[in-house]
């Protein structure tokens, strides 16, 4: 499997440090709902995932919630987004943040995201967080101004080695904040001071005062944490590099002395139609609720849509484009119906014309190309059906719901093992239940209880 790194601007071989790949990746700051531009990036990194999974690789996917310390103006200035999306709402911060973590969730649900192996929030990892800026202090890193304590920048000669820019333009590009005290415009916050005679929602005390963790820094502590040595890969959205992704860098090997992650994977942004970047703060924030729910159309349109340009290279975003989308998806499916509800067997052939295209750096335009030469194809309808249900691992267009698995086309022994499984339930069996439930997983199927009733369907 190969994947573009930022880090070197090559595109190498995965290779994983231990048996199971560590990957973070940087979730959202709850004081808003996500839009269709962030869930782009979600969307690539879930295929990263999926992709990880075919190729056989286990993963240990982590990632944050950012319920404290993200500013207003992405650097160390302005308002807190959480304390300032609970003015908006006449709420509580925590409240914010329940109920926005909830409204995403909801998103990836909708969009078949799958959920990481572990959620963390800052929150709850600010001892950690404090670890980390002492192990730093005691190194000789940080300083103190009035306002908080800072990495300085000046220390490393490499800090610049993920965005692979002059460090002149680095200085420049961080100059708006324009804190005058700071030594160089690239220091960052790792601690910040709360304001005297102002009481935050959200503050902690620290050996160096009563405050809260500059964004950065949760980042480096939450993967440290939970990832441990195993740093293969991360990511999140380009707007990351220059700034959050070169400063956990710098924190974390200035503290810990060795390579953080060994793969930074970036995914381009959502543009509207023209251009122009979609942003929480601009006019044009588009939802997976207002742009495509309320308008009837199922939120796998725009994982459609998404899968259709590769994720280094920006997208457009137009309601024509969700329109072809919906339609191309329509069309996809109704070619699926026809090949009927017999399930054959996986095509190697064509699962290894689709790996190489998916492995090659996540090319989703020409993975999708061979399952539409595999509809083209003289194979069986069944052996199609089998070869296009494996595909969709990746793809995640719960393309099964077009073909019909039913009781029929169940292989025999699968069926009998359903059969015994649901007696098991109407006896309360629940042991002889689960043990059954875990023989159909192992032959590839998942079962899907609701109620009294129970579902059987490819994995
Ligand atoms: P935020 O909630 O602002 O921290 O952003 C969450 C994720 O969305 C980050 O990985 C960002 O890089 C990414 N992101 C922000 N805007 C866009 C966009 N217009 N297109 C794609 N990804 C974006
Ligand atoms: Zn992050």
């Amino acid at each position: 499997m190969k994947l573009f790194n930022t880090l070197t601007l090559t595109k190498e071989d995965f290779n994983p440090i231990g048996s199971e790949v560590g990957l973070y990746t940087c979730g959202p700051t709850v004081y808003n709902y996500a839009h269709l531009g962030n869930l782009r990036t979600y969307l690539f990194e879930d295929l990263l995932k999926r992709v990880l999974t075919y190729n056989g690789y286990k993963t240990k996917h982590v990632m944050n919630i950012t319920d404290v310390g993200h500013l207003t103006d992405d650097g160390d200035d302005g308002e807190d987004k959480m304390e300032k999306g609970a003015t908006r709402e006449g709420k509580s911060a925590l409240e914010i943040a329940e109920f926005y973590t909830g409204a995403f969730k909801q998103d990836l649900q909708a969009l078949n995201i799958i959920e990481p192996t572990i959620w963390c929030k800052a929150t709850d990892n600010i001892p950690e967080q404090i670890a980390l800026i002492k192990e730093l202090e005691a190194k000789g890193f940080v300083y103190q101004i009035s306002d908080g304590l800072y990495f300085d920048t000046a220390k490393l000669t490499d800090y610049n080695k993920l965005s692979h820019l002059p460090l002149n333009d680095l200085k420049e590009g961080a100059r708006v904040e324009a804190n005058v005290e700071k030594k160089s415009p690239t220091d960052f916050a790792l601690w910040k001071f709360s304001t005297e005679g102002v009481k935050r929602q959200m503050e902690w005390p620290s050996p160096w005062g009563v405050g809260f963790p500059g964004w950065h820094l949760e980042c480096s502590a939450m993967s440290l944490k939970f990832l441990g040595d195993n740093l293969d890969i991360h990511c999140g959205g380009i707007d990351h590099i220059n700034v959050h992704h070169s400063n956990e860098i710098a924190q974390s090997e200035s503290a810990t002395g060795k390579k953080f992650f060994n793969y930074w994977v970036h995914g381009a942004f959502l543009n509207i139609a023209g251009g122009k970047k979609m942003a929480k703060s601009a006019d044009n924030f588009l939802t997976l609720d207002n742009a495509l729910i309320k308008k009837d159309l199922s939120p796998l349109v725009y994982r459609f849509a998404a899968l259709q340009t590769h994720y280094r290279k920006p997208m457009e975003y137009s309601e024509a484009i969700i329109a072809n989308s919906a339609t191309g998806l329509a069309s996809l499916k109704s070619q699926i119906a026809v090949l009927g509800s017999e399930l054959g067997q996986i095509s190697v052939d064509w699962q290894a014309k689709f790996k190489a295209a998916i492995s090659d750096d996540l090319n989703t335009p020409e993975a999708l190309a061979v399952l539409y030469d595999l509809l083209k194809s003289n194979l069986s309808s069944a052996d199609k059906l089998a070869t296009i249900l494996d595909f969709d691992q990746v793809l995640g267009l719960s393309l099964e719901k077009a073909g019909n698995i039913t009781e029929e086309n169940l292989p025999a022994d699968v069926l009998n093992i359903f059969n015994n499984r649901l007696q098991a339930r109407a006896g309360k069996n629940w042991s002889e239940s689960d043990r059954l439930r875990d023989e159909l997983e192992k032959l590839g199927y998942i079962i899907e209880d609701s109620g009294k009733d129970s579902a059987i369907r490819l994995k």
